[in-house]
């Protein structure tokens, strides 16, 4: 009997943006001729940069020369890129990871979506909340997760690390020992990201409880602080207990694009011994033919000295913009954080209003659109998202809309 996957059902409501993406639709056909500025969806605005645009007129350049040409590339990527990699993002921070380690991808949104498949059923799983929503979605597809209570918005097998104000938006360590833990620093939606020690707290526990950390630092170009750490390995023991993945999308501007990658060290076992690396190489090579030649190159070309450069640019655009809406928000009486070390901004609701509340109020009163917190964990309700993804301009117009409401 055909029979669709039955988890797959237990998926509650549609995707936060398509609901978004309908009540601002059903607001401009209502309100034709009204300026509606949108800092909602993480997605950049910037072009690609100059360094990069060349590498990839190049690349397609190869592809039409028969000498050139390139098909299917190497299972885990290119060397040119893997090693580039090893060398900037980890060697040079004091990391010990080798290029070997490191598996070429499409992104950071299939990477931790798919990472769960190399685990049991049995596995239970820790998230911090808020948090970006794959993490839970992709188990839930697994059948990971039990059952779902539409009152608390909660999924009964999962362990949530509450993020909120009472302990400064960093999670405390798991109530129950879970075998995976999801940690995404700095964080999608919150902006805030996890110092040094605190990171060095959740790897002690997990090397102390056999549990594996899935750790998502898409944002580490944002980090501003020092005493923050840009990548997992930075702390002690890290390699016997962490998978990390990183994108290229929000540091130089690749969502349109694609292109990112995952650690994996050759180390990582579970109970009994048995390496996660042969597992992750097997799905890659089974699943994923890799990211195209082509956008290998343009990820060869963030490494250099101009290509470095010109995304140091596009960060420190958003930032301005980040911190045009922090201290814009902040002067005008919201309780906000985020924005120092992440492109979010994180704010409170006023008037105790839930997140979708505060949506159309906003959206009906000053024509902004953000995004409900409610969308990315039990612990976002009553908290919005605001991103700086959006030109200086909109984003000026959008804050001294938002406080003008005030
Ligand atoms: N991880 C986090 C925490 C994100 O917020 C996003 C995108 O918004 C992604 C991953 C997706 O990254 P990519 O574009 O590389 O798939």
């Amino acid at each position: 009997m055909l029979k669709v996957n039955q988890n797959y059902l237990k998926l509650p409501g549609s995707y936060l943006f398509s609901d978004i993406a309908k009540k601002v639709k059903g607001y401009k056909e209502e309100h034709q001729g009204e300026e509606v500025i949108s800092l909602g969806i993480g997605d950049v605005t910037r072009p690609l940069t100059p360094t990069i645009v060349k590498a990839l007129h190049e690349a397609v350049d190869d592809m039409a020369d028969i000498e050139r040409f390139h098909g299917y590339g190497p299972d885990l990527g290119y060397a040119f890129l893997r090693e580039k990699i090893a060398e900037f993002d980890f060697k040079r921070r004091g990391c010990e990871i080798c290029a070997d380690e490191i598996f070429v991808s499409d992104g950071a949104k299939s990477d931790s979506g798919n990472i769960q498949e190399i685990f049991a059923e049995t596995c239970s799983i820790a998230v911090s909340d808020p948090v970006y929503p794959v993490y839970v979605d992709s188990n839930v597809m697994a059948g990971r997760t039990g059952t779902y209570d539409p009152a608390s918005t909660r999924w009964s097998d999962v362990v949530y690390m509450p993020c909120t104000k009472d302990n400064d938006f960093v999670p405390d360590l798991p109530s129950k020992t879970p075998d995976i833990i999801y940690i995404c620093s700095p964080n999608n939606p919150t902006g805030i990201a996890l110092t040094r020690d605190q990171l060095q707290t959740f790897v002690d526990y997990a090397i102390k409880n056999k549990s594996v950390i899935l750790f998502d630092a898409a944002y580490e170009a944002y980090i501003s602080e020092e005493n923050v750490p840009h990548s997992i390995y930075e702390c002690e023991g890290a390699r016997e207990c962490a998978i990390e993945m990183r994108s290229f999308s929000k540091n130089a501007g690749f969502t349109g694009v694609r292109l990112g990658y995952t650690v994996v060290p050759k180390n990582l076992v579970d109970a009994e011994g048995k390496s996660l690396y042969a597992l992750w190489a097997r799905r890659h090579g089974t699943k994923f033919n890799g990211a195209s030649y082509i956008q290998q190159r343009a990820g060869e070309a963030v490494y250099t000295a101009e290509g470095q450069k010109e995304i140091e640019g596009l960060v420190s655009y958003y930032m301005e913009n980040a911190r045009t809406i922090r201290d814009g928000l902040t002067k005008a009486g919201f309780t906000v954080c985020g924005g120092v070390n992440a492109p979010y901004i994180w704010l409170k609701t006023p008037e105790s209003m839930t997140s979708w509340e505060f949506f159309d109020y906003l959206l009906h009163n000053s024509q902004v659109v953000g995004t409900p917190g409610s969308g990315f964990g039990p612990s976002g309700e009553g908290y919005f998202r605001l991103t700086s993804f959006g030109s200086h301009e909109n984003t000026r117009k959008a804050v001294e809309r938002i406080v003008a409401l005030k």
